[in-house]
Formats: structure tokens, C-alpha cells, sequence
């Protein structure tokens, strides 16, 4: 599950790269703003052009991620921990692995929030279903 680990980790640093790299670019275009204005509005124009990308490449890093992770779920794998559930995961709720208790939504995607006691557990035996 590196792949996986690969994933996750690019899709939730990505917004804060992607932050960074606007604020750099700020910090670049403000001051040729005074020496250079054309210099400057050409790349705050840059700037602007590029935001589409970068929603397209962060929503193609969750996607990726989603993928791999319902692939491993439907395998009946956590991708996180890649310890094999006990019991067939309903892919319409909310999961929690038993064993490193991560949260994936329906979707394959780690819930950050860490409401987890009303989510079922991939547990052998009680714990299951509703
Ligand atoms: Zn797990």
C-alpha cells in the first residue's frame, strides 16, 4: 500500500503546496510591481491562469486516492494498515478499520473528523452491521 500512502499524502499536502506556491508568487509580484509593473501583471495574469490547474491536478490527486483506496476496501483490505476486515464492508456508510481505526467515507477517502463511535466496525463477530 505505498501506492496508497503515495496517494493520500499528495492529495492533503497538495492544497497547502499549492498555498505556498500563491504566496511565493505574491511575494515575487509585489515588489516588481514597483519596478517593473508590466513584469509584474504578467505574472499575476500567470497566477491567475494557473488556478484552474490547480484545481484540476488537487481534484485528480483525490481521485487518485479515492481509487486506490475503494479498490483496497472492496478487496476487503484497510488501505491504510492492509489488515484484511473480517467482515464484507457496506459501501454505501462510513467504515472504521478495526485495527488502526481510520475513518474511510464511501467514497475511500479518510474522514479527518474523529466522530467514530456510531460508525461500524470491521470487528469479527458483534460489532458489525447496524
Ligand atoms: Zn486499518
Amino acid at each position: 500500500m505505498v501506492l496508497y500512502r503515495i496517494a493520500r499524502t499528495a492529495s492533503e499536502g497538495f492544497p497547502l503546496l499549492a498555498l505556498g506556491g500563491y504566496i511565493l508568487a505574491f511575494l515575487l509580484v509585489f515588489p516588481m510591481v514597483f519596478v517593473f509593473p508590466p513584469l509584474g501583471l504578467m505574472m499575476f495574469g500567470m497566477s491567475l491562469a494557473s488556478l484552474p490547474f490547480t484545481w484540476v491536478i488537487g481534484k485528480g490527486l483525490i481521485a487518485a486516492e479515492s481509487a486506490i483506496a475503494t479498490r483496497a476496501l472492496d478487496g476487503g483490505r484497510c488501505p491504510q494498515c492492509t489488515h484484511r476486515m473480517q467482515t464484507v464492508r457496506d459501501a454505501s456508510t462510513t467504515w472504521r478499520c478495526e485495527f488502526c481505526e481510520t475513518c474511510f467515507r464511501p467514497d475511500g477517502r479518510v474522514r479527518s473528523d474523529r466522530i467514530v463511535d456510531d460508525l461500524p466496525v470491521a470487528a469479527s463477530g458483534t460489532g458489525a452491521g447496524t
